[in-house]
């Protein structure tokens, strides 16, 4: 039932935080003229994350991965989606309102607001974890957002150039050509990847020889394998894959303790410390509740929220002790991985809720239903089911690894270049718009005919 337009006046504000896989996938399934939907996040973009590890290398192009969230919102008057290029800092649960501060460069006279909710959706991902180890912040790259592929990218080029000045030392040149992975999750497996494809086709044949045979890539695992959500069968292929570039090592049982500017601290599996030079390192080691859902987590308390690592919610995706908050996504704490799969189809699930609970809300809004009413009309809904697709990862020179479960627990598992043709494909098809497929398959093409650029920023 679509609602009158003196229905309208009273719809719920519906606030939505984040433009990530979980928010935007919620928005596409809305019917947003049953809401006062304002949508708040610090870019005003989507990122396709999957090819975020090959756009440090220009494998594909920044631009090809980001989606423009306007695109989005403007509907039609009666279902205009409100953006704000914002970060929420703070959510106050009991006040129902979202305080909310402009980070961006551009500051005008007004930069930092409130908004008030019915219904707010924590939709804010995660950030990477550090676990507060000295020194990561402040020296290492990340591999996040958009901007961490043009630091990474500027950084690797620059330890070459760096490298080859007249007179520069042997040792000097060993750190400066020395890159560094730290984590072997599927993050830092895949950037490995992109970066040895990189220097074995492009900075080979640009760089001279003597700097080239020089460079060296480390990937640091604390635990005894990388690559640990895979199969042990798949975990032995990758690891032999990536060490059988001449490049590229692999040290596992070894953890980062420290990172300083031009070196880092490990220890070994014998809990020996010792330091090693870098010229760049990629920090990769997961993820960690952003600020702003730590704050939240406290405000609610420990008696419901009590685990650290996200927003614990019901089978509704509703957030424990608070009325109203619901969360998706990697800030969620649910069963299933931190992954864009399990967050989208969370997104789709959530919007495709809102539209059937419309009217409860609105009725709940005019103090017509009780929560008890509301919530025994939610339980007569259905429940998120999630389907899993596979895994997937790029492992480097046009292979990559494949992993489904079926209902029994059988793994199957895939690898080499049809599985690299089954990722392209799929990343290819789960791109949001026409456009950005059309550019993805556009720099993939101009990639393998005339290689990627060497040049600096
Ligand atoms: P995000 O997509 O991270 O979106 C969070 C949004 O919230 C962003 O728009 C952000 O700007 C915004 N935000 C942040 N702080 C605030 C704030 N304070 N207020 C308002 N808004 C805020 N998963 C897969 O399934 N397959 C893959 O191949 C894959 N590859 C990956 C590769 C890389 C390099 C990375 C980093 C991740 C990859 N993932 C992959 C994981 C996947 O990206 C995440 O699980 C997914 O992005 C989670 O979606 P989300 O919407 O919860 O968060
Ligand atoms: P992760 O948590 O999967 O892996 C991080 C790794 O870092 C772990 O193996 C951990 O043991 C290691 N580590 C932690 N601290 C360390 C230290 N001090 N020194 C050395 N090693 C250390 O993190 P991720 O790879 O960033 O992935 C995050 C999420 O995103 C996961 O759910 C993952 O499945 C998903 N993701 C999926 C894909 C894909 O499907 N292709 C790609 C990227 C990310």
């Amino acid at each position: 039932h679509r609602l009158t337009k003196e229905e309208m006046k009273d719809r719920p504000n519906l606030v939505i935080l984040g433009t990530g896989w979980a928010s935007l996938c919620l928005l596409r399934k809305l019917y947003t003229d049953r809401y006062n939907v304002t949508i708040v996040s610090p870019r005003n973009y989507f990122l396709f994350t999957p090819l975020l590890p090959g756009t440090t290398t220009g494998t594909t192009e920044s631009r090809s991965i980001m989606e423009p969230i306007r695109k989005y919102c403007r509907r039609s008057d009666a279902d205009d989606v409100t953006f704000i290029e914002a970060e929420c800092l703070q959510v106050d649960p009991v006040k129902k309102t979202v305080k909310c501060y402009d980070n961006s460069a551009v500051k005008g006279e007004v930069s930092e607001f409130e908004l008030p909710y019915d219904q707010l959706v924590m939709g804010v991902g995660a950030e990477s974890a550090t676990f507060g180890i000295p020194g990561v912040k402040e020296n290492a790259c990340f591999l996040k957002e958009i901007s961490d592929t043009r630091s990474i990218r500027d950084r690797m080029i620059d330890c070459f150039e760096t490298a080859g000045y007249p007179g520069q030392p042997d040792a000097e040149i060993d750190r400066l050509l020395h890159f560094v992975i730290v984590g072997g999750g599927p993050t830092g497996v895949e950037f490995c990847a992109e970066l040895n494809d990189f220097i074995t086709n492009d900075v080979k044949k640009a760089f001279p020889k003597h700097l080239t045979d020089r460079c060296r890539v480390t990937l640091v695992e604390a635990l005894p394998h990388i690559l640990t959500v895979f199969d042990k069968n798949i975990i032995d292929h990758v690891e032999k894959k990536l060490q059988s570039s001449p490049t590229t090592k692999i040290w596992t049982q070894t953890a980062v303790t420290g990172v300083k500017e031009r070196e880092m601290i490990v220890r070994d599996a014998e809990k020996k410390e010792r330091s090693v030079p870098y010229g760049m390192l990629v920090w990769a080691t997961g993820n960690a509740p952003r600020p702003v859902t730590q704050k939240l987590i406290q405000s609610i308390g420990p008696e419901v929220q009590n685990v650290r690592r996200g927003l614990v919610v019901d089978e509704y995706f509703r957030v424990k002790g608070a009325d109203g908050i619901w969360a998706i996504g990697d800030c969620s704490v649910t069963p299933l991985a931190p992954t864009a799969q399990v967050a989208s189809q969370q997104g789709r699930y959530l919007g495709r809720l809102f539209n059937d609970i419309s009217e409860d809300l609105h009725q709940k809004k005019q103090g017509q239903m009780n929560d008890q009413e509301f919530t025994a009309d939610l339980k007569k809904k259905p429940l998120f089911k999630y389907r899993h697709m596979g895994t997937l990862a790029y492992v480097g020179d046009k292979s990559a690894v494949f992993q489904i479960k079926d209902a029994d627990n059988k793994t199957t598992t895939s690898e080499g270049l049809a599985t690299f043709l089954l990722w392209r494909s799929a990343y290819l098809s789960k791109c949001l718009s026409i456009r950005n497929r059309v550019l993805v398959a556009f720099d993939w093409t101009k990639a393998s005919i005339f290689g990627r650029d060497v040049s600096r920023g």
